[in-house]
């Protein structure tokens, strides 16, 4: 059986018209513009922005595509990585009917966002060492399975996924597989977006929230076929990319190769928190990590948290999330902020 998007998208939604503005039907940009009661006496913060920013951010596309080495028609972006997954749910998943399936411990939005959209979720959770058991994936699967969540390097364990066992799904599930690479810059590990070409049902999202540092920007990055980026732009917001996150997210791109550097520090500094970490005696394991953050085994973890929380260090109590007993997730800070937790931990008094 192959895979037909038509099928598994939600029948009303390949009825829609979407949102259309006067400036879809002309594409120039000199002309007098007197179509969106916008305000051309200036505006109030700097006389800029006073003009709708381009709905499909092409200039940012076209740039993406080729430090991405994908096709501008093949990304979308999303006022995070978090209106993408959410824009997915409703394109594809019938409230009350359809379900997706998530993959324990992983990132919390998928839950939050199938709650709010009201889509079943079935938990299929990984192996100890945080692994697929692709197996068992693929048996949860029923007829009304849309959406499989995939996050690699995950979050909150930090390791990267086994490429075989994504490669598994991909090939026996009809339904949309999202690899979820919010972390892929610290990792060794190429993206799937190599696989594009070869899955019509892969979607990979990235975001400028970790490595590019623009977290506050909001702005998610998704790659898929033509076909399903046709369809998120469709049903998304008309101006979901404001005209200022654009013009920064330009800049950045012009300085894409400075990501290098910040990554390297990075991964240095997590090595130094790594072996700092491994000296208390109530750390008992640190996961491996492919990404911006430890997640490590202790005794007592809520105790830990809360005395760190006293010293208004902030880190992130995992010890509730299945199969993160006792776990807790520690960002890689600055050096001067690692060494404040660790000097704080050094006078913890278990
Ligand atoms: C941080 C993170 C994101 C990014 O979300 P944004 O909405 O783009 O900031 C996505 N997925 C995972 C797993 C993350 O940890």
């Amino acid at each position: 059986m192959a895979f037909d998007l038509e099928k598994l998208l939600r029948p009303h939604i390949s009825k829609i018209k979407p949102y259309s503005s006067a400036r879809d039907e002309y594409s120039g940009k000199a002309g007098i513009f007197l179509d969106a009661n916008e305000n051309p006496f200036g505006s109030m913060a700097d006389g800029k922005f006073n003009r709708y920013p381009d709905p499909y951010q092409l200039d940012i596309k076209q740039k993406l595509a080729v430090v991405k080495g994908v096709e501008a028609n093949q990304i979308f972006l999303g006022n995070g990585s978090d209106e993408a997954i959410d824009l997915l749910m409703r394109a594809f998943c019938r409230p009350g009917i359809d379900n997706i399936i998530l993959l324990p411990p992983t990132y919390g939005m998928y839950e939050v966002s199938a709650g709010i959209n009201d889509i079943a979720i079935q938990k299929v959770n990984l192996t100890p060492d945080y692994q697929l058991r692709p197996d068992a994936i693929l048996e949860a699967v029923n007829e009304n399975t849309k959406i499989i969540f995939i996050c690699s390097p995950n979050n909150p364990s930090g390791n990267k996924v086994k490429r075989s066992d994504i490669h598994q799904i991909l090939n026996n599930f009809q339904g949309l597989v999202v690899v979820d690479e919010a972390y892929i810059d610290f990792s060794d590990e190429p993206s799937f977006t190599t696989e594009l070409a070869n899955y019509p049902n892969l979607l990979v999202m990235q975001t400028f929230s970790k490595a590019w540092g623009l977290a506050s920007l909001r702005i998610g990055m998704a790659f898929a076929s033509v076909e399903i980026i046709k369809i998120l732009n469709l049903i998304k917001p008309p101006y979901n990319i404001s005209g200022l996150t654009q013009e920064k997210v330009l800049e950045a791109l012009d300085n894409a190769s400075a990501i290098q550097r910040i990554v390297k520090d990075t991964l240095a500094e997590r090595a130094f928190l790594k072996t700092e970490l491994e000296k208390f005696p109530f750390v008992s394991t640190i996961y491996p990590s492919h990404a911006n953050f430890l997640l490590i085994k202790t005794e007592g973890a809520r105790k830990i948290y809360e005395y760190l929380i006293e010293q208004t260090i902030i880190i992130r109590d995992r010890s509730k999330v299945v199969l993160c007993e006792d776990c807790l997730r520690i960002s890689v800070g600055t050096r001067t902020e690692n060494e404040a937790l660790l000097k704080a931990l050094v006078q913890y008094k278990p």
